[in-house]
């Protein structure tokens, strides 16, 4: 029998994560979940509900109002905030501007870490975020850090945002990627760190083709079976 294991991917904003997270999930036939999204739901709660103010976030009363907040992921995969498919709105610049304030609050982790255990507490999961090799599930048995620089992060993002009709210049992307990862690193709440037993992938330097390789090598390397070969 192959192993259904806890696979965390982990990394900056922007550097592939999502991409790399859902190839494993698809191959594996593992669940995928995007802690991200579920961070960006709660932005996206305060904003509508006058908690945020561009990066303005006001803490204690999105604390309050943290019961009033359900996130859920629907059949899809689309994340909901109250029921609300959220999926497209959570990925707009307004939403990125106070997300990292919204995520360095203490109460809003230790509820969606809550949530992100209950959901892979079976395995069978490829989880993506900035805290899952670290806080979430420390025992991981394979563990991803995904690495590319600002500027390569940057250019990706600006051509999908570009390619949504959002007008952001390249520099106002670049400027927020620095924001957050600055604020992903420094925040005193899991801090963005690389876990010491993660695997580094440098996402700039590999092709799509050698990263999906690596992937499955690293997989089967822990005893999990990718298209009926195993180690
Ligand atoms: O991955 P993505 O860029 O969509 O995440 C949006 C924001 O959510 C990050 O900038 C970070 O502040 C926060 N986040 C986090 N912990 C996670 C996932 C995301 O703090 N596990």
């Amino acid at each position: 029998m192959s192993r259904s294991i806890t696979i965390a991917v982990d990394g900056y904003s922007s550097c592939g994560k999502s991409t790399m997270a859902k190839f494993l999930a698809k191959e594996l036939d593992y669940t995928y979940v995007d802690t991200g999204a579920m961070y960006r739901a709660v932005a996206l709660y305060a904003l509508r509900n006058g908690y945020a103010k561009g990066n303005e976030v006001d803490s204690a009363g999105l604390e309050n109002a943290l019961d009033k907040i359900d996130v859920a992921f629907g059949g899809d995969g689309h994340v909901l905030l109250n029921g609300e498919d959220v999926e497209s709105e959570i990925r707009s610049m307004r939403v990125s501007e106070c997300v990292y304030k919204v995520s360095s609050i203490a109460a809003v982790r230790a509820k969606l870490v809550e949530m992100q255990r209950k959901i892979g507490k079976n395995g069978g999961v490829v989880m993506d975020g900035r805290d899952i090799g670290t806080v979430v599930f420390p025992d991981a048995e394979l563990k991803i850090f995904v690495t590319a620089s600002a500027e390569t992060r940057a250019q990706r993002r600006f051509l999908e945002l570009r390619a949504k009709g959002d007008a952001t210049s390249y520099e106002e992307v670049l400027d927020n990627i620095r924001k957050r990862d600055y604020a992903d690193e420094n925040r005193a709440v899991s801090p963005l760190r690389k876990a010491p037993d993660a695997v580094v992938l440098d996402n700039g330097n590999l092709t799509i083709d050698g990263q999906n390789k690596e992937l499955l090598r690293l997989c089967r390397e822990k005893g999990v079976e990718v298209n009926g070969l195993r180690g």
